[in-house]
């Protein structure tokens, strides 16, 4: 610094627009204003050293002294060189100065500055800030950080903490302003301090930027690496002479002619597939428009199977994989005939369109009949009255008929389950505008049966649900009603697809929750479950058979005699169907299978299989028989029930306590079942009289029914009869007869009216050992439908109200009353009897 008081006190000044040359770091700098160049010019002919001040805004361009930073540094002209009116200098900074006053501003500025000291501290706190910081700095260039390689190792070899501070804020990154302030701070161990913080930021970003870095080439690496491979490919295709893209297109284009689709549809195609063409091979866009041509492509728009509908040879196939459903076979007949008479009578009409390729059927035995229906003729059959819609409980054999059907008029046969379907995309498509977009069930069920007249099963109809995504039972209804079905829209194909020749059965547990609209469409074919009986046929005629072949057991091993059928059916199911009587037989062959393997396939010999034998194949037996509490109880009455399973028998119990007259029901009982118990208890507290009880018994007891069997929920007035006749058995302590069965609705004035499912509730009952039911005496012409195999079985009574149950049921009649005390009260029928 003594050269500056000593020496000189007045130095020509060169504004700089945004850098400081700190004392001890070197800067080449250009300057091309007349001024700057001016004063340089006056350093170099002087004492080489000229005061360098930077500008408080870089963008001014004829700074006045007012627009320069006080505190700057008077630095050294090492070297110099003029180009074209422009000095290029290298010029090294002397020290650090504050101008005092402006002596001259032309032709350029000049100042007297005195000198400003910097305290500087030798003590750990330095030391250790010394040394972080240049192990930053050596972070910061590893990480990427640009930097003259000598100034870099000479902070490296280890300078003094002053000479450290100055070279630092010479090489980071920051602002103009932030470097003026850097060179205002007096305290050396200040300025560094202020240097980590800074030198931080830089790192933190450098190391950001290496980050994106990498990933920007792991991209582009991969994105070359691709498109290298892909030329390669083409490369290769192109000497194999397979141009990829070409072959697609040309493939495509080939299918769509083949494929006989309508012009409407051609034409969607064909427009398409030039879209294709056009689109690079990398637009995802393109891998969409080919999945939607394979999907228009594959469609069965012109393949369909011959059709032979012959009545008779329909009526052997029914017969000879099914047994009995006598009823259902001849409305399935019926519904045949006029499917193929009506199609017959557009013979003529249809003539014309024949050019429709056929598949050819499968021959069917035994096939007489001479009239045939053309294929062509079928489609017109979409005038056919209406859907099919098989209701039942599981296991009793929808299906398979449906499948039957499908042989016996040689069609192929799909099945979809609708069950929770709530969306009506899925049956309808999404657009295909929707990321993942498909066609809805019924086109990809039309797809899977790969012709476009299959029998096609559409099951659960009744689980079908709605919600905010749209009603899918009216999408439903547009795919089954034969009115509108020749162009159903799915909204991922967006052409229409003729449905009319497709034969859609139906198939539901329920009526109830279909909705009225679809329900309007549909021929109802009741299922109404097995009796033992024809369980016993069907497993050892059919399922027996189709077991052993699917377990490879070879024929004549294992037989089962009559009794052990039964109890099978009796101990180790109870079902409206067939189900598990299915599953226990495969479970039995696996266990045969299991013992012919065992013994290297030398051979089991015969196994003929008795009832004891079953515990060793099926493990203990599942259900007790029904009827087990054999005995007649108080309070305790069976009734029937119908449910989706089909029908089943229910025991109502009665249980009487100390109480204030409460009534408890329970057993998972609906609002209906409910109130059906809350009548019952008040039609006997107004009978208190002739059941010999006590004016005011009901004021002392809480009453509570039960239905047992809680998990499964209960429901309906049905039940009327049985809660009836259990509660008053209970008030009255008079047992009631556990072998008699009972199904009605009751009134509050004791009337017993129509009930539903009186079929499958018989049946069950039957199933169950039951033998005397009552039932409503409206109820007498459902009987006509049961089969003779059940009702030779039984006796049923006929009731019209509460009084003749009470008769029939109950083990004792009830205790004669005098009836005198109450002129207004009607004597009972049977009191006095
Ligand atoms: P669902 O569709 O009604 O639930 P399935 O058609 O699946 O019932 O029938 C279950 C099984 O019982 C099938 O293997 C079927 O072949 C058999 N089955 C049902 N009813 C009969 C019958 N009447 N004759 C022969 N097999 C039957």
């Amino acid at each position: 610094m003594d050269i500056i008081s000593q020496n000189q006190q007045m130095f020509p000044v060169v504004p700089i627009r945004d850098g400081i040359v700190y004392p001890g770091t070197e800067m080449i700098l250009t300057f091309g204003r007349s001024r700057s160049v001016s004063a340089i010019e006056a350093a170099q002919a002087s004492g080489k050293r000229v005061v360098l001040a930077m500008q408080k805004n870089p963008n001014v361009n004829d700074p006045t002294p007012t627009d320069l930073f006080t505190t700057a540094t008077v630095g050294e002209i090492v070297q110099m060189m003029k180009n074209e009116g422009e000095i290029n200098a290298l010029v090294r900074g002397i020290a650090k100065v504050e101008i005092v006053s402006f002596e001259a501003v032309e032709p350029f500025f000049v100042a007297r500055v005195i000198p400003k000291e910097d305290i500087v501290e030798e003590n750990d706190d330095v030391k250790a800030l010394t040394r972080h910081i240049t192990g930053e700095l050596r972070r910061a260039v590893n990480l990427g950080k640009s930097m003259d390689f000598l100034t870099f190792m000479n902070i490296m070899s280890g300078v003094g903490s002053l000479q450290l501070s100055y070279q630092i804020a010479g090489i980071i990154d920051i602002k103009p302003g932030e470097r003026q302030e850097l060179l205002e701070i007096n305290s050396v161990r200040e300025r560094l301090e202020k240097e980590i913080v800074y030198l931080a930021h830089e790192i933190k970003i450098l190391e950001i930027e290496k980050k994106i870095a990498s990933k920007t080439q792991e991209k582009f690496d991969k994105n070359v690496r691709e498109q290298v491979l892909r030329e390669r490919m083409k490369t290769i295709e192109k000497e194999l002479g397979e141009d990829g893209d070409n072959k697609e297109t040309k493939e495509l284009a080939d299918k769509i002619k083949k494929a006989g689709m309508p012009e409407e549809v051609r034409v969607k195609a064909e427009k398409e597939l030039s879209r294709l063409g056009q689109m690079s091979q990398y637009n995802p866009e393109s891998s969409y428009v080919r999945t939607y041509l394979d999907w228009l492509v594959e469609l069965p728009w012109a393949v369909a199977t011959a059709n032979d509908v012959v009545i008779k040879t329909a009526e052997s196939i029914l017969d000879e994989d099914h047994y009995g459903l006598t009823k259902i076979k001849e409305r399935i007949l019926e519904y045949l005939a006029v499917m193929k008479l009506r199609a017959a009578a557009q013979k003529q009409e249809e003539m014309e369109s024949k050019e429709i390729p056929v598949i050819p059927q499968e021959s069917v035995p035994g096939q007489t009949e001479s009239i045939k229906v053309s294929d062509t003729l079928v489609r017109k059959a979409k005038s056919a009255p209406t859907i099919l819609c098989f209701v039942g409980p599981p296991g009793v054999g929808k299906t398979s008929i449906g499948k039957s059907i499908a042989r016996s008029i040689g069609r192929k046969f799909v099945k979809m389950s609708l069950g929770g379907i709530r969306d009506e995309a899925e049956i309808r498509g999404h657009r295909r505008t929707y990321v993942g977009a498909l066609p809805g069930r019924i086109i990809q069920g039309i797809k899977q049966a790969g012709t476009k007249n299959p029998v096609f099963m559409l099951d659960e109809i009744d689980k079908v649900g709605n919600d905010f995504r749209g009603d899918p039972s009216a999408a439903l209804l547009e795919a089954l009603d034969p009115e509108q079905n020749y162009a159903f829209s799915d909204h991922y194909l967006d052409v229409p697809f003729d449905l009319s020749d497709v034969f859609f059965i139906t198939t539901c547990n329920i009526l109830d929750t279909i909705p009225p609209a679809l329900r309007d469409r549909l021929e109802i074919i009741h299922f109404p479950g097995y009796t033992e009986e024809e369980k016993f046929h069907i497993v050892r005629d059919f399922i027996m058979e189709k077991q052993r072949e699917i377990h490879g057991i070879p024929k004549g091993v294992v037989s089962l005699t009559s009794q052990t059928f039964f109890t099978i059916i009796r101990r180790y199911t109870r079902e409206a169907g067939v189900r598990s009587l299915e599953r226990e037989i495969a479970k039995l062959y696996r266990k045969v299978a299991k013992k012919i393997a065992e013994k290297n396939g030398k051979g089991v010999g015969k196994l003929p299989l008795s009832p004891k034998d079953l515990h060793q194949y099926l493990g203990p037996y599942r259900f007790s028989s029904y009827l087990a509490e054999k005995t007649d109880a108080v309070g305790m009455s069976t009734g029937l029930a119908w449910t989706e399973a089909g029908g089943v028998i229910l025991f109502i119990e009665t249980a009487l306590m100390p109480g204030k007259g409460s009534l408890l029901l329970t057993g998972q009982l609906g609002d209906v079942m409910k109130e059906s118990g809350h009548a019952a208890l008040s039609w006997m507290r107004s009978k208190w009289r002739e059941l010999g009880l006590d004016e005011k018994f009901f004021g002392k007891l809480d009453v509570h029914i039960h239905v047992p069997e809680g998990a499964v929920p209960k429901d309906g007035p049905s039940a009327g009869i049985a809660i009836t006749t259990s509660l008053v058995s209970a008030v009255t302590g008079i047992p009631i007869h556990r072998t008699i069965a009972m199904t009605g609705e009751v009134t509050l004035r004791g009337r017993v009216l129509e009930i539903g499912g009186v079929k499958e509730k018989v049946i069950a009952a039957h199933r169950a050992g039951i033998r005397t039911i009552i039932l409503p005496k409206d109820n007498k012409k459902d009987l006509e439908d049961i089969p003779k195999s059940v009702t030779k079985d039984l006796s049923f009574h006929f009731v019209e109200h509460m009084d003749e149950v009470l008769k029939i049921a109950l083990t004792k009649p009830l205790p004669v009353r005098k009836v005198r005390s109450l002129p207004t009260m009607r004597p009972s029928l049977h009191l006095n009897a």
